[in-house]
């Protein structure tokens, strides 16, 4: 069975553009993906899309008839969608020769459109019914060389985690700009962050400072890579990792489905 990823993250991280990298990269290794477009308000898909939510629903004309502002046409477009989202994973379950080794979803560039809607959970759990599933969270690494704004990604990859139950893959982009490591450093070493933080004394400051002990089991169970999706270093350890977490997804996910059922 192929491997979903589903591709998520705040506005700009690179999610996009990263999925047109991924593509070049699965052509070039003689594993072509299924690629999935979920956001309906993209202007260009730079990646042939085999699945294209525009092709199903027009954003536009949603605004118009449900007087409806961008948010809430992407939101309605997503709905409408999901109602119909048997036969993507119909599409998706088509034996093919060569047998389909991964499929790439690209989703809304609100982020919050995708994970806290009633259709961003259906067509999450359709996926992770079917095939083995992980989330692909894109983070914006030259925004998040301070220790605040670092912070909030890492809360947000972990409501991710909470959200899906899925394997989550921390994807540190654009390290052409700026290098991940620090992240990494922050990750492995709470005094590292804390030194970061400096002496600053403010509320904000405090809690992450806190959120930083808290966090520390979250961070030792987490993957993560440093890629850059305009020159495409980092691809084959992306590879990797997500490899990685389809043994994590039969191993944890896959039980865990079985008994809720
Ligand atoms: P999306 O909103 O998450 O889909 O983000 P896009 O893929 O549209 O990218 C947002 C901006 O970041 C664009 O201007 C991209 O060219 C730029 N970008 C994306 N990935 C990289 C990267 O790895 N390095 C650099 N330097 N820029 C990037
Ligand atoms: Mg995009």
């Amino acid at each position: 069975k192929p491997t979903v990823i589903l591709v998520i993250g705040m506005a700009g991280s690179g999610k996009t553009t990263f999925l047109q990298r991924l593509n070049a990269h699965l052509h070039a290794s003689q594993h072509p993906g299924y690629i999935v477009n979920l956001d309906p308000a993209v202007m260009h898909v730079p990646y042939g899309a085999h699945v294209d939510i525009r092709d199903t629903v027009n954003y536009k004309n949603v605004m118009k008839q449900y007087s409806l502002g961008p948010n809430g046409a992407i939101l309605t477009s997503l709905n409408l969608f999901a109602t119909r989202f048997d036969q993507v994973i119909s599409l998706c379950e088509k034996p093919r020769d060569p047998p389909l080794q991964f499929i790439v979803a690209d989703t809304p560039g609100q982020i919050e459109i995708f994970t806290w809607s009633a259709s961003g959970a259906i067509i999450t759990e359709a996926f992770a019914a079917s095939f083995p599933t992980m989330v692909a969270y894109i983070i914006d690494t030259p925004r998040c060389v301070g220790p605040q704004t670092f912070m909030t990604n890492m809360l947000q990859a972990c409501s991710l985690l909470y959200k899906t139950r899925l394997p989550v893959l921390l994807v540190f982009n654009k390290v052409d700009v700026a290098r991940h490591e620090f992240a990494l450093d922050w990750m492995a070493d709470f005094e590292a962050f804390h030194q970061a933080l400096d002496s600053e004394q403010s509320y904000a400051a405090t809690l992450s400072r806190s959120m930083s002990l808290v966090l520390e089991q979250f961070y030792q169970n987490m993957r993560a890579v440093g890629v850059s999706a305009v020159t495409g270093e980092g691809m084959q350890d992306f590879m990797n990792a997500v490899a990685a977490c389809r043994k994590e997804y039969e191993e944890q996910y896959l039980p865990d489905l079985e008994r809720r059922k």
